[in-house]
């Protein structure tokens, strides 16, 4: 067989192959793939048991942030203890990178999963998490949750002896002579 017949036989299996495959798109808004567990998307606030925040504001994420787009407005009672004003979130730049979730040693802070949030007005992409309500009392994330921490540095390795200076093959002739 020619090899443009070998072509065509080749165009003419990936064809057939390809129409008895079943689709592999779905037909949103009426179907919808299921997001694996790590999809980043806006950021959130996560609850507990109880449904109250976990945010102590202790404004770690907001310093995290490399895009500057959270901003955390506190007060600070007489008696220390905190209050959040406002818990700030500029969705319209975030690039969803996660560093918030990571920095927050409360687990406070996730990325949702909610990926319709497009809209016509630029505005409602700047919005509050949170608005007037005291700040959690501390409780930190289970170990298992915290990133590992880093190894210890190495010792650093003994100085090495510089070797004594070996006198040239040459030179012990040069001397014998
Ligand atoms: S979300 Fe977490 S890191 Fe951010 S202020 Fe609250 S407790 Fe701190
Ligand atoms: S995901 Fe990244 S860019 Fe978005 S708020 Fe968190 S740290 Fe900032």
């Amino acid at each position: 067989m020619s090899i443009w017949g070998i072509g065509i036989l080749n165009g003419l299996r990936i064809t057939m192959k390809n129409m008895l495959r079943g689709p592999i798109t779905v037909k949103y808004p009426h179907e919808k793939i299921e997001l694996p567990e790590r999809a980043r998307w806006a950021v959130q606030l996560k609850l507990d048991e109880d449904g109250a925040h976990k945010c102590t504001a202790c404004m770690a994420c907001e310093r995290a942030c490399p895009d500057h787009i959270i901003k955390i407005d506190v007060t600070t009672g007489e008696d220390r203890s905190k209050h959040i004003d406002r818990w700030g979130y500029e969705l319209g730049a975030c690039m969803m990178c996660g560093l918030c979730v990571e920095s927050c040693s409360f687990d406070a802070v996730e990325m949702g999963h909610d990926y319709e949030l497009a809209t016509v007005n630029v505005e409602d992409l700047v919005t509050a998490l949170l608005v007037d309500a005291p700040a959690a009392k501390p409780k930190r994330k289970a170990a298992a949750e915290r990133p590992a921490a880093p190894a210890e540095p190495a010792a650093p390795a003994a100085p090495v002896e510089p070797a004594a200076p070996t006198e040239p093959a040459d030179a012990k002739e040069v001397d014998g002579d």
